[in-house]
C-alpha cells in the first residue's frame, strides 16, 4: 500500500564453490562481469521501484550466494540507487551476508563505507572437522578473525551457526553455544541441520554415507538452546532467530510480519501490492530477460485472498510473539484464517498460546509448528466460529 514501509531484497547469486547441505539459488562460475552485473541489478531495481511510488525504504538486505563477493562499489550503487527511488527511513537497516574467508573480511571496511550497517556472518561452526563436513572454505580460526574485523566496522554484527550435525552432544553444543554466546554480537541464527531434496546432502544420505540426527536429539539439542539464549537474555524471536531487545533483523521481521517486499536479482522472490513475483534463477537467463524486458521477472501472479492469508500465517507463526488472526482474516476480507476449535485444543494440550484472537507457539509447540500449522489453517474460506 502507497506510504506503507517497504523491504528491498537484493540477490547476489554467484559462491566460490557450492556446500553440500544448500538449496539456495547459488551458483559458481568462473568469471563475472561486475559491470553488467551492476547494471542489471540497477535496472532490475528501477523496474520495481516504477511500480512502487512514494515508499519509505526501512531495510536492504544483500543475500546470496555469497554478497560478500560483490564488488563493495556495486553495494554501493545499489543502496545509492534506492535512495534516489524511495524515501530512506532515517535508520534504515542494511544488511550484508558474508562468508568469513579473509578475502572476503578484507572488504568489511569498504562494504561499511558503501552503506552496509549490520553484517551477517556465516560462521556455522567453530569447529574444523565440523566445517569440512560442511564442506565450509573457511577455517574456525579465519571464522574468529572474520568476526573481529566484522565487529570493528559495523554498529550490528549477527552470525550463524548450523548444529544437530550426525554424533553432535549436548555436551558438544553447549559448550559450542555458550562460546557463541559470549562472543559480544547480539543476534545469532541458529539452525538445524536439515537434508532438503536435490542438495549432495540427500544423496549421501540416500546412498547411507551418513545418518541425520535422530527428530528426538534434535528436539533436546532445540530445547537446550531454547534455555542457554534465554538465560543470556538472548531469547529466540523466531524459530531460529535470537536477539537482545531491539537488535531483532528488521527485514526479516518484515516478511514474517507479512509485509511488502521488493525482490531483485536472480532467483528472488518479492511480495507487492497483492502480487507475487520470482526472477529467473539462473544467472545467464535473468540477464538476457533483463535485456528482452527491463527486468528479471519470471513469474507475476496475484495472489488470492485466502493464500495471502494462509502465508501470514505461516510465516507469523514463526515469530515468537505469534499473530492477531482476526487482524489477518480482516485485512484479506475473510471470515477466520484458523479453525479455532483446533486452536482451543492446542492450548489445552499446551502447544499455542490464545488471548482474544492473538495466538502465538509455546516452547513445545515450536517443536512441532509445521504439524500445528496443519492442524489449524483454514484451507479454504470455510465459516468458522468466530473467536470472541
Ligand atoms: S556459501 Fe551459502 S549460498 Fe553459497 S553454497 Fe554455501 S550455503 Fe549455499
Amino acid at each position: 500500500m502507497s506510504g506503507e514501509p517497504l523491504a528491498l531484497y537484493v540477490h547476489w547469486p554467484f559462491c566460490v564453490s557450492k556446500c553440500p547441505y544448500c538449496d539456495f539459488n547459488s551458483h559458481v562460475r568462473t568469471s563475472i562481469d561486475e559491470a553488467a552485473w551492476r547494471d542489471a541489478l540497477l535496472l532490475d531495481l528501477r523496474h520495481e521501484a516504477q511500480l512502487l511510488e512514494n515508499r519509505t525504504l526501512a531495510s536492504i538486505f544483500f543475500g546470496g550466494g555469497t554478497p560478500s563477493l560483490m564488488d563493495p562499489a556495486i553495494v554501493r550503487a545499489v543502496i545509492d540507487a534506492a535512495a534516489l527511488h524511495w524515501n530512506v527511513a532515517p535508520d534504515v537497516e542494511v544488511t550484508l551476508e558474508a562468508n568469513p574467508n579473509s578475502v572476503e573480511a578484507a572488504r568489511f571496511a569498504d562494504l561499511a563505507d558503501a552503506g552496509v550497517n549490520r553484517l551477517s556472518l556465516g560462521l556455522q561452526s567453530f569447529d574444523d572437522e565440523a566445517l569440512r563436513f560442511l564442506g565450509r572454505a573457511h577455517s574456525a580460526r579465519e571464522g574468529f578473525r572474520a568476526l573481529e574485523i566484522a565487529q570493528r566496522n559495523f554498529r550490528r554484527v549477527s552470525f550463524d551457526l548450523i548444529y544437530a550435525l550426525p554424533g553432535d552432544t549436548e555436551a558438544g553444543w553447549s559448550a559450542m553455544l555458550a562460546q557463541a554466546l559470549s562472543l559480544g554480537t547480539r543476534h545469532l541464527s541458529l539452525y538445524q541441520l536439515t537434508i532438503e531434496p536435490g542438495t549432495r546432502f540427500a544423496s549421501m544420505v540416500a546412498k547411507r554415507s551418513f545418518v541425520p540426527i535422530s527428530p528426538d536429539a534434535a528436539a533436546s539439542l532445540y530445547e537446550l538452546t531454547d534455555a542457554m539464549t534465554s538465560e543470556a537474555s538472548m531469547p529466540a524471536y523466531e524459530i531460529s532467530n535470537y536477539a537482545r531487545a531491539g537488535q531483532e533483523s528488521r527485514h526479516n521481521l518484515n516478511y514474517w510480519r507479512y509485509g511488502d517486499y521488493a525482490g531483485i536479482g536472480p532467483g528472488a522472490h518479492g511480495r507487492r501490492l497483492g502480487m507475487r513475483t520470482v526472477r529467473h534463477k539462473k544467472p545467464e537467463n535473468f540477464l538476457t530477460a533483463l535485456r528482452r524486458n527491463g527486468h528479471g521477472i519470471a513469474e507475476e501472479v496475484p495472489l488470492q485472498e485466502q493464500e495471502a492469508a494462509d502465508e501470514a500465517l505461516v510465516m507469523g507463526l514463526r515469530l515468537r510473539d505469534g499473530i492477531d488472526a482476526g487482524a489477518i482474516a480482516e485485512r484479506f476480507g475473510l471470515t477466520s484464517i484458523v479453525d479455532w476449535q483446533r486452536v482451543d485444543r492446542l492450548v489445552g494440550s499446551g502447544h499455542l498460546r490464545r488471548e482474544g484472537t492473538h495466538i502465538g507457539t509455546t516452547a513445545p509447540g515450536r517443536l512441532l509448528l509445521d504439524h500445528i500449522l496443519g492442524e489449524i489453517a483454514a484451507s479454504e474460506p470455510k465459516v468458522y466460529a468466530v473467536a470472541s
